[in-house]
């Protein structure tokens, strides 16, 4: 850390001074610790991402829906239809498009809401795709509403509306596409509009996944990275991953550095605690973040309720992470309350922070 300081110093137009430097850094080693959790790692993602259905752990229901969705299409000899497939980072929803794409014989492209910058850039996605192609858009939510316009025609009609020229040359043109299906994913389903939503006729919501099928998914991994693991110690890194798999796979590489370096290079039971303590992950699976993010609502803002763009700036964080990434976990293991007015501590959040909750009717 020391040797970035003069880094960060010289880079500055305005040099900072040694305390607000010596922040900005610590603050930058306290991400890190919550990029283990949330970051994608892109080559660690190639290798242990499953390619069939049959090695998608997990998410049953969908799972079978999907299976069937995809055996229609190819029986009647058509493309597969528009998909939206919603949940939190890291559960499996890029995962499942390559494997839909696949079991449909089909071409798979990616992009996301953020890349799409222009009406361009989307034309020139649309028009380079081959019939039956898989067009997959990543984080749909953050595409703009003006290009998200012109999806419509292309989803329902297969035709691509341009404007070609500018002022009163302008006039527009109708592309024909080829069939394709797009495959979109959200963790923010709710900032959808209606006509986007209603234009995906399969629609699914991956949830957050049992210890159990975790257990399955960390030795699955750990086989294909050649990593020894006992089954005490996939349990452990299980049942501490936040119900995702993508956590599950970016801790099993943490407790493995651990256990080579402080071990046997074998993963049990006891090295799985030691490691994940040292990475500041209680039992309950809550991470520095998530405590954080606790403490705030309780300590700073007496309970709550309290806005999100308030709590994000008392803990450092974008407003969008805290809604996508942290709170539905802290909500689904009962923390957190999301009220009209804001969100607001559980008994649960002051048992865990081992505090006394507020007498019903105080003043906090
Ligand atoms: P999302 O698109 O929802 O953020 P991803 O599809 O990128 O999540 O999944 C993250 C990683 O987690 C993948 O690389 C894959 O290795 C793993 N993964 C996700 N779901 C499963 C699953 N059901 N079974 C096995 N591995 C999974």
């Amino acid at each position: 850390m020391a040797t970035l300081l003069p880094t960060l110093w010289c880079k500055s137009r305005f040099p900072l001074a040694p305390l607000r430097a010596l922040r900005i850094l610590q603050a930058m080693a306290d991400r890190m610790i919550s990029d283990v959790l949330t970051k994608p790692d892109a080559a660690l993602e190639m290798t242990l991402r499953p390619s069939l259905f049959s090695d998608f752990t997990g998410q049953n229901k969908v799972k079978e829906r999907l299976e069937i969705s995809v055996a229609a299409a190819k029986q009647r000899g058509e493309p597969l239809d528009h998909i939206l497939l919603c949940g939190p980072p890291g559960l499996g929803k890029t995962t499942l498009a390559s494997i839909l794409a696949k079991a449909m014989g089909a071409n798979f492209k990616s992009t996301s809401g953020p890349t799409v910058e222009k009406a361009g850039d989307l034309a020139g996605l649309l028009t380079n795709l081959e019939e039956g192609d898989v067009l997959f858009i990543d984080e749909i939510h953050r595409l703009q509403k003006t290009i998200e316009e012109y999806l419509y025609p292309a989803m329902e009609d297969f035709k691509l509306d341009i404007i070609i020229d500018q002022g009163p040359n302008a006039r527009s043109v109708r592309l024909n596409l080829p069939r394709f299906t797009l495959i979109a994913a959200t963790t923010r389903s709710g900032l959808l509009s209606a006509p986007l939503l209603t234009r995906f006729p399969i629609r699914e919501r991956l949830d957050y996944y049992q210890a159990g099928q975790l257990d399955t998914i960390v030795t699955r991994s750990a086989r294909l990275l050649g990593i020894e693991i006992e089954p005490q110690g996939a349990h452990e890194i299980a049942r501490r991953s936040r119900g995702t798999p993508r956590i599950a796979n970016n801790l099993l590489r943490r407790v493995r550095d651990y256990a080579q370096i402080k071990g046997d290079g074998v993963i049990t039971a006891g090295i799985a605690d030691l490691a994940l303590a040292m990475l500041e992950i209680d039992g309950s699976g809550l991470d520095e973040m998530d405590k954080r993010i606790l403490e705030a609502i309780v300590f700073k803002f007496g309970g709550g309720p309290v806005g999100v763009s308030s709590l994000a700036v008392s803990v450092g964080e974008e407003p969008d992470t805290l809604e996508e990434v942290y709170e539905p976990y802290l909500i689904m293991e009962g923390y957190l309350n999301r009220t009209p007015q804001g969100r607001v501590a559980t008994g649960l959040s002051y048992k865990k922070l081992g505090v006394a909750p507020p007498e019903a009717g105080k003043v906090r």
